[in-house]
């Protein structure tokens, strides 16, 4: 499954705000934004002028780093996203939140959504009381999503499991912190997912 493994920090600069890519790192001083938060390259810092293509282009490339997707994968998203009935815009952002690996994310059971993406390949998670081991599955309301035992026994979760009280997660989903099952309320309306993202440029960019 190919994903992108250049730099992470570039992509928030690139697109002049933080994406929160690296979980608590993008919370510490650490972040490279907070230092240098003007876009990369020899011309980085001349840049200004952006034309209607170039900002339909910024936003399509910020929810597509978002959420950690390929190109050709989003492309496919859209088709998807078109083809269903509904608002286009509202439907992309439907596709991708509904993700796996954005729910895990969602649920507060790993800090970035690279982390639950790794987690999700490497057999953490049950949906429905079976494995996958897929960060594109796409979940449907009432699915439930469980911690494995090996999971919940790995020193790694324990860290995450402590921090997680089970508040700001978003109110299509629910966690019960005493077991960490999860269950998907519905699927979300646009009032519901929280990205700075005005996806009718999107749908402008590819309708060109
Ligand atoms: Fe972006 Fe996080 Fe890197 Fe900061 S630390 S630049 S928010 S990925």
């Amino acid at each position: 499954m190919a994903r992108y493994t250049g730099p992470v920090c570039r992509m928030c600069r690139r697109e002049g705000e933080k994406l929160f890519l690296k979980g608590a790192r993008c919370l510490s001083d650490k972040c490279s934004f907070n230092r240098r938060s003007y876009i990369p390259g020899e011309h980085g810092q001349g840049r200004k002028k952006v034309s209607e293509y170039g900002l339909q282009l910024r936003e399509k490339q910020k929810l597509r780093r978002m959420y950690g997707i390929l190109e050709a994968q989003f492309a496919r998203y859209f088709v998807l996203a078109e083809k269903k009935r509904g608002i286009t815009g509202e439907n992309l952002l439907q596709f991708l939140e509904t993700r796996l690996d954005n729910v895990v994310y969602r649920l507060q059971l790993a800090s970035s959504r690279r982390e639950a993406r790794q987690m999700v390949r490497h057999g953490f998670f049950q949906v429905n009381g079976k494995k996958v081991n897929i960060p594109s599955y796409q979940v449907k309301a009432g699915d439930v999503i469980q911690l494995k035992e090996k999971a919940l026994k790995s020193p790694h979760f324990k860290g995450i499991l402590e921090d997680n009280n089970g508040q700001n997660i978003p109110e299509w989903l629910e966690l019960d912190t005493n077991t960490w099952v999860g269950r998907v309320k519905n699927i979300p309306s646009r009032e519901q997912i929280d990205v700075p993202i005005q996806e009718h440029l999107i749908v402008e960019l590819y309708s060109r």
